[in-house]
């Protein structure tokens, strides 16, 4: 064969290759390669065509997967030979529509530097124009109605480009060929500024004004790229203080933006991994430890060693930023527990009594998608909430499954679409406790199977009979598909299994708040011998009374009188604890009634009740504002310095039970010693660390496994969670914890999914 023969060859690329740059980033890779050829955008993503010297061709292959648009993601690409066609250029051709309609779509990307410098050059036509975009950044899965990713699929169909627009979007060489939310001031979306009542405010410069409006204190609505938020200036109390009071938010911390890196340095410490988490286009709210003495207000987030920050994200934030603000406050501009509001009339309506201004625009927002939050522990980012820059980005799973939809659990919800080898989890659903957000979850379920093209065959959902997130997947059951339900903690633990794509059994340690069992308990303190199909409770916390139900997960003092009440009976009224002094004996009295007669006491193993529990013992909660503050303030207390713990022991009884007893009288004895607080809490983790590890020993004695995976929401704690990995490590242990998906019950969706097709496989 002559080395100048002229050979064709047929690329077929999948995943992340419609909507960033790929067609001109491949036109450009062409060029550079001296071959002739055609791209086209298929409905499973691109097709290449190209003939040249099989040497170019070799070339362009090769350079091809490592040489990417910063937003493309290759999943998988096929070659095979081709038929010369005797092309003399490389050109871009319209898109096909087919029947396989199975590309990824893009996450919504923070403006890129291109464009924030056009955005600040006075002689750019662009120049301080809020909605700047190109095909490396802007909105889209918020934006996108349908497939294929096209303009007229996106709310951007009701602007008509200009001429100048319409010629950058239609030139391959332009940085905004096919970016479909090109715009510009001639023909694209507009701030505005409105009143309470939702009346417009005629200014020359909405976003001047309301920054104008921010610095005396107004709290301001204002619409961004998944949703509403509301903003406060983060230096001023009165304004923080108020926000949290029109918001019903008393104590949970508030996240805060900055206009640079440089300046959230000023009040957080920032690690080069937490720069990288805060400088990415998926712009995520990372969690800092804070400076001090305190730059912004301690109204931010009060009693917390943390402050959650990020950077702007869109081009109408920086001009807001720009303004001379250290940090603003960004809270999702929802009331309480509700979905965040993504539509202006609807934000005018549910928003009108928290905020004093509005500035909004008039870009759609057809999918709410709440700011992603992620923490960086133990050399590896642990994502919260994993929501706007990450989805619809799909968890990649080891083997290809059945289509499923699994519904999630009732907190965080979060649900998950199968396709292939892909798991899409859904954006932060919130809790599923009013119809608001119950219409929310069910409008996102239909969104994602229409732009993903997923039909279901088969249903996952909770145990729980009463969660809404069950009641539904039973009613889609009469349409016919199989159902399955999972186990909450064998579903975290599968979840933790699928992220790290690792398959057969394992020990599994599923620590979180509450989760229905299999025999109808609360369980939360979990052992267990796992793999995708089923698992054996090998053990678990000790069951004790969770008095009140869910007011004992609202007042931790009764928990604390539970393990009391365990571990020392009627006596422990004598103990000398300030709990016992400052809870009023009436209420400590009835409560313990209750436990006696054994009324409205359902039975929990629950490792987060134990936290809460314990941060009421030492006395530095009796009650919370929000879910898992208990044990979060008791983290935070922890002195780092201490080496002492507690004797722990378990029964070995129909599976391992871990006594309270040598526990708790651990901590009442140091209590009435005056030991300190931290040191308390020190000693506690250390022992929570030590039991966890020591029975992972024993049951790798009786079963031979030596895989760990760690699920489960008390796994946010980072000295818990550092410290188990550390130790089971060291004993040649293999560990594997979530990183992709959160530990907590955002992550339920992904482990049913996967659960319920190894189920219906066997
Ligand atoms: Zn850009
Ligand atoms: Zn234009
Ligand atoms: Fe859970």
């Amino acid at each position: 064969m002559k080395p100048d023969e002229i050979v064709a060859r047929k690329l077929n690329v999948n995943g992340i290759v419609q909507g960033v740059g790929f067609r001109p980033h491949i036109y450009q890779l062409a060029h550079s390669h001296q071959v002739m050829g055609e791209i086209a955008n298929t409905a499973s993503g691109v097709s290449i065509h190209v003939e040249g010297s099989r040497e170019n061709i070799d070339r362009f292959c090769k350079s091809l997967p490592s040489n990417l648009p910063p937003l493309a993601h290759i999943t998988d690409m096929a070659e095979a030979p081709d038929t010369v066609k005797g092309l003399d250029d490389f050109s871009i051709l319209p898109s096909t529509a087919g029947l396989m309609r199975s590309t990824l779509i893009s996450p919504d990307v923070s403006v890129c530097a291109d464009c924030l410098k056009e955005l600040f050059d006075p002689v750019d036509r662009r120049f301080r124009y809020p909605f700047i975009n190109c095909t490396n950044c802007g909105p889209r899965y918020t934006i996108i109605d349908d497939i294929p990713y096209d303009r007229c699929h996106t709310s951007m169909k009701h602007f008509a480009m200009c001429n100048p627009c319409q010629s950058e979007y239609d030139d391959p060489k332009n940085r905004r060929f096919h970016a479909q939310p090109n715009a510009c001031p001639e023909c694209g979306p507009r701030a505005t500024l409105h009143g309470p009542d939702g009346g417009l405010i005629s200014c020359e410069n909405p976003v001047e004004q309301a920054a104008r409006y921010l610095k005396q204190g107004k709290i301001l609505a204002i619409k961004g790229l998944g949703g509403f938020h509301l903003s406060v200036d983060a230096c001023n109390t009165p304004a923080v203080e108020r926000l949290r009071r029109r918001k019903h938010r008393e104590e949970k911390p508030l996240a805060v933006m900055s206009p640079s890196l440089k300046i959230i340095r000023e009040y957080a410490q920032v690690t080069p991994e937490e720069k990288v988490l805060l400088t990415s286009f998926r712009r995520p709210i990372v969690l800092l430890r804070k400076k001090e003495p305190g730059l912004l207000s301690e109204a931010v987030s009060p009693r917390n060693a943390f402050i959650g920050a990020m950077l702007p994200y869109t081009p109408l934030h920086y001009l807001l930023l720009d303004q001379g603000f250290t940090a603003l406050v960004m809270t999702s501009g929802n009331m309480s527990e509700e979905p965040i509001a993504i539509d202006n009339d609807d934000a005018f309506a549910r928003l009108s009594g928290m905020a004093d201004y509005f500035l909004i625009h008039d870009r759609q927002i057809y999918l709410r998608s709440d700011d992603s939050l992620v923490r960086h522990v133990a050399s590896a980012d642990r994502m919260i909430r994993r929501s706007r820059g990450t989805v619809p980005v799909p968890v990649f799973l080891r083997r290809p499954l059945q289509p499923v939809l699994a519904c999630g659990a009732e907190l965080k919800n979060t649900v998950c679409l199968t396709s292939g080898n892909r798991a899409f989890l859904s954006q932060h659903i919130g809790d599923l406790e009013n119809s608001a957000t119950y219409d929310f979850f069910c409008m996102t379920i239909e969104h994602m199977k229409r732009i993903l093209d997923i039909t279901p065959r088969l249903l996952a959902c909770d145990l729980h009979p009463d969660y809404l997130s069950t009641r539904y997947a039973l009613e889609q059951q009469q349409t016919g598909m199989d159902l399955i339900q999972v186990q909450h903690h064998h579903a975290h633990i599968v979840s933790c299994m699928a992220e790290n794509r690792i398959e057969g059994k394992l020990i599994g340690l599923a620590f979180d708040g509450t989760g229905y069992g299999a025999d109808g308990a609360i369980w939360g303190g979990e052992f267990l011998i796992a793999d995708e199909i089923g698992f054996d409770r090998a053990g678990h916390l000790s069951y004790i009374p969770l008095p009140g139900g869910a007011a004992a997960i609202r007042e931790p003092w009764r928990m604390a009188a539970s393990y009391l009440y365990t571990v020392f009976g009627e006596k422990m009224m004598d103990l000398d604890l300030p709990l016992l002094r400052e809870i009023d004996t009436k209420k400590l009295t009835f409560v313990q009634g209750m436990m006696v007669k054994g009324v409205n006491c359902p039975r929990t193993s629950s490792m987060g009740r134990m936290f809460d529990a314990v941060a009421a013992l030492i006395g530095i909660r009796y009650t919370v504002a929000y879910e898992g503050q208990a044990a979060l303030e008791l983290e935070m207390l922890a002195d780092d310095g201490e080496s002492g713990s507690y004797p722990f022991e378990w029964l070995s009884e129909d599976g391992y039970q871990i006594l309270p007893h040598p526990i708790i009288q651990g901590v009442v004895q140091d209590m009435e010693k005056r030991v300190s607080p931290a040191v308390i809490s020190a000693r506690f983790h250390r022992t929570v660390i030590g039991m966890a590890a020591a029975l992972c020993r024993v049951i790798r004695r009786d079963s031979g496994l030596s895989r760990v995976a760690l699920s489960g929401g008390v796994f946010q704690n980072a000295m818990l969670l550092k410290g188990l990995i550390r130790e089971l490590s060291a004993d040649r242990f293999e560990v594997f914890s979530h990183s992709l998906v959160p530990s907590n019950d955002g992550g339920i969706s992904l482990g049913q999914a996967v659960c319920a097709a190894g189920v219906n496989e066997v």
